[in-house]
């Protein structure tokens, strides 16, 4: 039977990347996939892009209602994969149906995304959640943060802080400088640590 995968990491550890290569992979062997991703990702369109350079068209852009085991049924039942980018904004429901994809349709699905969101302290992604409940493969994709060790925190930076309260997805404004940073438990302390004397 086909499994549901769930490769999750921070950011910057190649997810993206990871997502094309599997997807080069089936089709230099004669295979279609279905690559989706969230449409809140707006900013590229349909693209999906990477920092070091790959790009690709997705096959379908999904919102919050769309269904995606009906959407694939019904359009995308001949691939042999369906790979999922940004899978951390998936609502609990659609993480399900591609559940269902894997067991209705044998389809096995690699879905890949951020664990926990840059609050880092309260219920994080549902789409994350319902994934680590739910798949039958779990694996961590590592990067590193500045100092060298193990990065596991997502970070928010405006200005140059780090920020630990805001909306999930934030507009850039072209005021403030936007940046997220992967860091390690102790840098993440230490700019926290740092954020708050400044409130001071
Ligand atoms: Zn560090």
């Amino acid at each position: 039977m086909a499994k549901l995968y769930f490769r999750y990491g921070a950011m910057g550890c190649g997810k993206t990347m990871q997502l094309l290569q599997v997807a080069f992979n089936y089709e230099e062997r004669g295979m279609k996939v279905c690559v989706i991703k969230p449409a809140t990702d707006t900013k590229n369109g349909k693209k999906l892009l990477t920092r070091i350079g790959p790009e690709r068209d997705t096959d379908l852009c999904f919102d919050r209602e769309t269904n995606l085991y009906d959407a694939i049924s019904k359009k995308f039942k001949d691939v042999a994969c369906v790979l999922v980018d940004e899978a951390q904004f998936l609502t609990p429901k659609q993480a399900d149906e591609l559940a269902s994809v894997t067991i209705d349709l044998d389809i096995p699905v690699i879905a890949y995304g951020l664990r926990l969101n840059f609050r880092q302290e309260d219920g994080g992604f549902e789409g994350a959640t319902r994934l680590l409940q739910i798949a039958q493969e779990i694996e961590e994709l590592k990067t590193i943060c500045a100092c060298g060790k193990k990065a596991t925190r997502n970070c928010r930076f405006l200005d140059g802080e780090l920020v630990t309260e805001g909306p999930d997805i934030l507009i850039d404004d072209g005021k403030t400088k936007i940046e997220y940073r992967a860091l390690c438990p102790a840098c993440f302390e230490k700019y926290k640590r740092k954020a708050k004397l400044n409130k001071k």
